[in-house]
């Protein structure tokens, strides 16, 4: 039998329901690896052990009275969740001093879903604070550490999501991505990572970072597993006016093929600046590899993506600005007392509640939507959004799936990354989705020739089509093996 922690959900299920081992075995065997592992990666800020084994007692009591076939295929899976999405009675910190004590009082959709699905509940993950950063190093809790390379970064801000998959701690975890957030740390971590189409997973009880930008998805080993998860989370949620019903089956989209699918190749972004060659030859490599398997590959230009990364940090900041103004240690966030006045209370607590990258993105956004500068970088980066998404539109009209890298590089060490701007450029390939809106997810194929670190590439679709990145994947899962445990993490052998 392989070991619990390196199964992949599909399989854990499947050995629940033959009676292999029991979902108690499941659960302990995880919380076990953290054990073990933690303090090496420290993926987790909050473990829920207890929740994790009445869940798991729950799904054995179901396989005792025969019941558990109506299941469906994540029943039994251990999940966990990142930092900034609610889970009623655990802390939701975002990684932050801010909301160091906050606990939740109602659960978010997004987590209920999994929940309801049959999830057993690990904990919460870390993250950058509120979600800004690549790199998880703006954690105010301290850094997660990539599986495959304990001196390298993870990616971010979903960084201990896609850690924690890669260190066999959980085959299936939630993130959210603004400008990369889950498609960059899974490349990393050499791990699925899926951006849905915005609109497509309810973001109720997920703290706010960008809300024309943010979205929730999955993190996975197998493309069958990010799929069935991204399965359980899509629909309409009354309680989040911008989710909608979109066409699911992304677990079927994944057992299919991709012989008449065209990929759209974008020349341009294969000679971009910053990019590495291991990554643009694995990029070209999991594109003739898709050819291979039946596709057609069609040259497509989206020419204003070159302006996306200064639209997203105008956006971005000007968004977060405003979804961060609750945190005034009145309504949210923490206190700082002994103060005169409501304005000193204020200041001081912002002051001592916030890091470094939040402040600047706080700062940034408060200039830019000042009256006078408004006009000469919100107006503008609102045109840009349009121009990107017309570059987009016309893109689709000759093919189905566009094929790019997700991260110009693969993760790179602790500190490499300090000035903020350099940092900002990891996000080359991955802002252009969120402003447009489409899916966008990061597929693992294989190790870079030299680093030796996980590469991803990233398939984009079309709004709500995103089963055709799915059935993209799953061919190059089928090309290159599907990700596994990182090798000083996995327990069998
Ligand atoms: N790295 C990007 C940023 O710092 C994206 C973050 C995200 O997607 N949450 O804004």
């Amino acid at each position: 039998m392989a070991h619990l922690t390196d199964m992949t959900a599909a399989c854990t299920r499947e050995g629940l329901a033959s009676k292999e081992f029991s979902a108690r075995e499941v659960a302990q065997a995880h919380l076990d690896h953290m054990d073990a592992a933690e303090p090496k990666i420290h993926a987790f800020l909050e473990r829920t052990d207890a929740l994790a084994l009445d869940a798991a007692d729950r799904i054995d009591a179901a396989i005792a009275a025969g019941t558990f076939a109506d299941l469906g295929p994540l029943a039994g899976v251990p999940v966990a969740f990142k930092d900034n999405m609610n889970q009623k009675g655990t802390h939701t910190t975002c990684a932050s001093r801010m909301l160091e004590s906050y606990v939740a009082p109602y659960t978010a959709t997004c987590v209920q879903r999994m929940l309801d699905a049959g999830c057993l509940p690990l904990g919460k993950l870390n993250m950058d604070e509120f979600a800004f950063g690549s790199s998880t190093e703006n954690s105010a809790f301290g850094v997660t550490r990539n599986p495959w390379d304990l001196a390298r970064v993870p990616g971010g801000s979903s960084g201990g999501s896609a850690a924690a998959v890669a260190a066999g701690m959980a085959p299936v975890t939630l993130g959210s991505d603004t400008g990369g957030s889950i498609r960059q740390p899974a490349a990393f971590c050499g791990v699925v990572g899926v951006k849905p189409t915005y609109g497509m997973v309810s973001r109720y009880g997920v703290v706010a970072f960008g809300s024309s930008l943010d979205q929730v998805g999955p993190f996975a080993r197998t493309v069958a597993d990010a799929a069935s998860a991204l399965d359980a989370l899509v629909g309409r949620d009354p309680l989040d006016s911008t989710s909608q019903d979109a066409p699911a089956g992304f677990a079927q989209a994944a057992a299919q093929d991709v012989r008449g699918m065209r990929v759209g190749i974008v020349r341009a972004f294969m000679e971009a600046s910053g990019l590495t060659s291991e990554v643009a030859s694995r990029t070209a490599e999991a594109a003739r590899a898709l050819e291979a398997a039946g596709a057609t590959l069609v040259d497509v230009e989206l020419p204003h993506s070159e302006a996306a990364i200064s639209a997203y940090y105008v956006l971005g900041p000007c968004e977060a600005f405003s979804n961060l103004a609750r945190f005034d240690s009145v309504r949210y966030g923490a206190c700082e007392p002994g103060h005169a006045d409501l304005g000193a209370q204020q200041e001081a607590s912002r002051a001592a509640g916030f890091g470094p990258e939040a402040k600047r993105r706080i700062l940034l956004g408060s200039y830019l939507l000042s009256a006078g500068v408004y006009d000469r970088y919100y107006y503008p980066a609102q045109q840009v959004r349009t121009l990107i998404t017309q570059d987009f539109a016309r893109a689709y009209e000759s093919c189905d799936v566009i094929l790019m890298p997700a991260s110009p590089h693969a993760a790179f060490e602790f500190g490499a990354l300090s000035d903020p701007a350099q940092m900002y450029l990891s996000d080359i390939f991955t802002v252009p989705i969120n402003i447009v809106g489409n899916g966008g997810m990061s597929v693992p194929v294989g190790l870079g020739a030299d680093t030796g670190m996980p590469i991803g590439v990233q398939l984009v679709s079309p709004q709500f089509e995103d089963r055709n990145m799915f059935r993209a994947a799953a061919v190059l899962e089928r090309a290159y093996g599907a990700a596994g445990v990182a090798p000083a993490f996995k327990a069998g052998e």
